[in-house]
């Protein structure tokens, strides 16, 4: 992608309104743009960081067995009166009327809408366990629409739902969840730590918040270092096995939110291991039992012929919050410093001097040379100072850049540039060519 034709409307100016550097840098490296409060487009660069955390999203949700569907953003009012949370769920649901005086809804996650579907779709134990899934926009009027998509009202979030015959088998179903959450979390390049958390309006009786820790988090959290330093990428996981063992070891060293804080736990904790942070919440796991099931009539036939209701968790992963946490959690003065499995694109090819003939010819060679091997470039031919590039660069983040100078290209080298470490090279093209691919 040329940058000269590629629509990024990056600001010169730190806009007033954002106070969140997350938020900050999303509005000047032109990812976002608001359109009201709490309502984004997502510009070109923010839309495919989003895109690529929502496939990572996806791939580990399908690893462990859930299946995609897509359920609409409108609902009827008619089922959240079923389950009882029409007059319960209060001025947070955005409800709209239509032309023929229907009660409807934005929704702000889908329980009764799957439980409806499961119920008319599903009569015996035999088709169970179901996980299904969706990631789909949200509407939840907050109070405090704030942090840019960090704390959003439109939102696209990946909500899951599990349906099993009895307790034990909905425990398996939550363990799939918590180790996918754990996996997904640590692919972006993100430490989530798993807490346990009050079940809220939802109700039931386990649930585990997934939080990075992040000096602009909303909430206070206290956890063991242990869980900080915890690579659960190198750890196997058979989703075939019984997961109950390495839930077990996430769970038991200590981590809490301020709502479940003990303090006489954690001050049992030495010293080096107690840590007390900011948190941002990425993800929230729930099984609350036959709380929608019961209520809205979804039974199967269990083994013995008699009519149960299913056992149910809910499962949400906030997709679009998840590009602020992660620049919170990956920047520098500079700019955003994207991990690689996120970034917009894997490297940047800076011109240096695009009225040079050699420099263009090998800038148009890199271009192209990437391109057919697959990598990614956003390629900044632009006639603009060097020192206006190079500051482009890093504030969007790139993970690697290339830069083509008019000396280099006499030679034949170019430098490559690591934006995470600031580390340059000077090597041949063939061989820059080949670290990127
Ligand atoms: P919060 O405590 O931040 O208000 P929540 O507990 O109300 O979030 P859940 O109902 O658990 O949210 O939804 C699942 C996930 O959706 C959250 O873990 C979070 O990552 C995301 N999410 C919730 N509200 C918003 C929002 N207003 N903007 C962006 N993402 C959100
Ligand atoms: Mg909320
Ligand atoms: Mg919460
Ligand atoms: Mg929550």
């Amino acid at each position: 992608m040329r940058l000269s034709s590629f629509f990024m409307p990056t600001l010169k100016e730190t806009p007033a309104e954002a106070q969140i550097v997350s938020h900050r840098l999303m509005l000047r490296a032109g990812m976002i743009r608001q359109s009201s409060a709490g309502i984004y487009s997502w510009l070109p660069l923010g839309f495919r960081v989003l895109k690529r955390i929502e496939q990572i999203v996806r791939e580990e949700q399908d690893a462990h067995g859930a299946q995609e569907l897509l359920m609409p953003t409108i609902q009827s009012a008619d089922l959240w009166r079923e389950s009882g949370r029409y007059d319960d769920y209060g001025k947070e649901m955005l409800r709209i009327t239509d032309r023929h005086e229907r009660d409807m809804l934005y929704g702000p996650t889908n329980e009764e809408l799957i439980t409806d579907i499961f119920r008319h779709s599903v009569r015996s134990y035999r088709q169970l366990p179901q996980i299904l899934y969706h990631i789909q926009w949200k509407f939840r009027d907050e109070v405090r629409p704030r942090f840019g998509v960090m704390r959003g009202r439109e939102f696209l979030m990946k909500d899951g739902y599990s349906f099993d015959i009895d307790k034990d088998a909905a425990r398996r179903s939550y363990n799939r969840h918590f180790v996918s959450y754990l996996r997904t979390f640590a692919r972006m390049g993100l430490k989530a730590i798993p807490m346990r958390a009050e079940t809220g309006p939802i109700g039931g009786d386990l649930s585990h918040e997934f939080i990075i820790l992040a000096e602009t988090g909303e909430s206070e959290v206290f956890c063991d270092r242990a869980l900080v330093e915890r690579d659960v990428l190198q750890e196997g996981i058979d989703y075939a096995g019984d997961l109950q063992p390495l839930v077990d070891s996430w769970t038991e060293p200590y981590a809490a939110t301020e709502d479940m804080h003990d303090s006489a736990l954690y001050e049992a904790l030495p010293a080096e291991r107690r840590v007390q942070a900011r948190g941002i919440e990425v993800g929230h796991i729930f099984y609350f039992g036959t709380k929608y099931s019961a209520p809205m009539g979804a039974v199967v036939v269990g083994p013995d012929g008699q009519d149960v209701p299913v056992e149910m968790g809910s499962y949400g992963i906030g997709v679009s919050r998840l590009v602020g946490a992660i620049i919170e959690a990956n920047h520098d003065d500079a700019g955003i410093v994207w991990p690689d499995a996120v970034a917009p694109f894997r490297a940047g090819i800076i011109n240096l001097k695009p009225e040079d003939g050699d420099c263009t010819a090998m800038a148009e060679t890199l271009h192209g040379r990437l391109r057919s091997a697959g990598v990614e470039t956003l390629y900044d031919d632009r006639p603009e100072r060097a020192g206006a590039k190079f500051a482009t660069m890093d504030l969007i983040g790139l993970p690697w850049a290339v830069t083509v100078g008019p000396r280099g290209a006499k030679a034949g080298t170019v430098e490559l540039k690591r934006r995470a470490t600031g580390e340059k090279e000077e090597l041949s093209l063939d061989a820059a060519i080949a670290r990127l691919v």
